[in-house]
């Protein structure tokens, strides 16, 4: 029977406090060696024996990971709690990550929780990755061999796999800066509040009058990893926007999702809900977008 209470294995613990350290540690200890940021989805994953780490390396001491400031967008260390995150987006111009945060757990989840432990877990439901990957977020990772930079689609490569090399670490997502004329909205589909996603969906847009000058469209847990639906964004995009091109948007939307039947959910239910998600979410961003003479 699958344990959920107690931590049964044995493991090194560290607690570095710079980020030197931390790649120093995660070199020494190798392929066995795990940062843990909040520990919400690890310390679950230890408990169900789904993982067992021989070194745990505590990342939430280090200085220099946890901030929120406006610089060419936003940048956001890696190790920044969820609590603190959507309490900056809140009314702000990155409104859906605020929107994601708000469906995620429950106030206990973003008070241990942080925003890089989310992406690194990668989980197709992942619920900040959707509205990140359509403000075009980048992440920095840094490791033995210096840093590196990338669009944070290039960083998943498959269900709970990344890019990340055994001595990397996430140390900041930076959002572009969304510009005059635009909207932002996400929405999830769950059992029930706080539950993970069945569907989940995120639109930025820009807007003059009744023309759509820029579209990005992401959605989670439809395919192994949160994915844009870039078909859909082309279509869109210079286009004057009138009831019948949305709703031949989301039939594509239905079409290009890549779901899967799990204990959430089965896959055609799942295409059905992503298409009426994807509905809902861009007019609720273009309603948001000043867009000029209507
Ligand atoms: C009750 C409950 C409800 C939840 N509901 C949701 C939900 O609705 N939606 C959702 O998306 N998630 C949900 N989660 C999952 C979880 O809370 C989030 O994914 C959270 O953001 C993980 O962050 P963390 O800091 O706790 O990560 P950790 O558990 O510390 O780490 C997760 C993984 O990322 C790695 N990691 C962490 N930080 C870094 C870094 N900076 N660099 C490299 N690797 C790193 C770790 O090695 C580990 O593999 C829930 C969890 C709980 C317990």
């Amino acid at each position: 029977m699958i344990n959920t209470r107690i931590l049964t294995q044995e493991f090194d613990y560290f607690a570095p406090e710079s980020i030197k350290q931390v790649v120093e540690l995660l070199e020494r200890h190798g392929e066995g060696a795990r940062v843990i940021a909040g520990g919400t989805d690890l310390i679950n994953q230890m408990k169900e024996e789904k993982m067992s780490p021989s070194c745990l390396v505590n990342i939430m001491n280090v200085k220099g990971l946890r901030y929120i400031k406006e610089d060419e967008g936003l940048r956001i260390g890696a190790a920044t709690k969820l609590r603190d995150v959507r309490a900056y987006c809140f009314k702000s111009r990155y409104v859906a990550l605020y929107e994601a945060i708000s469906s995620l757990g429950k106030p206990q989840v973003w008070n241990m929780g942080t925003i890089g432990g989310n992406l690194c877990n990668a989980s197709p439901a992942a619920d900040t990755a959707p509205p990140l990957l359509v403000f075009k977020a980048r992440v920095k990772l840094v490791g033995k061999d210096g840093e590196r930079e990338l669009l944070l689609e290039d960083f998943f490569t498959g269900v709970n796999s990344t890019v990340l090399q055994p001595t990397e670490l996430m140390v900041e997502i930076h959002l572009d800066p969304p510009g005059d004329g635009a909207g932002n909205a996400f929405l999830k589909v769950a059992r029930v509040g706080a539950d993970i996603s069945k569907v989940s969906c995120a639109v930025f847009l820009k807007r003059q009058g009744r023309t759509c000058t820029e579209c990005r469209v992401a959605l989670g847990a439809v395919a192994p990893v949160p994915m844009r639906v870039k078909v859909v964004e082309e279509m869109i995009e210079g286009r004057e926007i009138e009831e019948s091109l949305v709703a031949k948007a989301s039939e594509i939307v239905s079409e290009e999702v890549k779901p899967i039947d799990d204990i959430r959910s089965s896959a055609e239910y799942r295409r059905q809900v992503a298409a009426v998600t994807f509905r809902d979410v861009f007019w609720k961003a273009w309603d948001r977008a000043i867009g000029g003479k209507n």
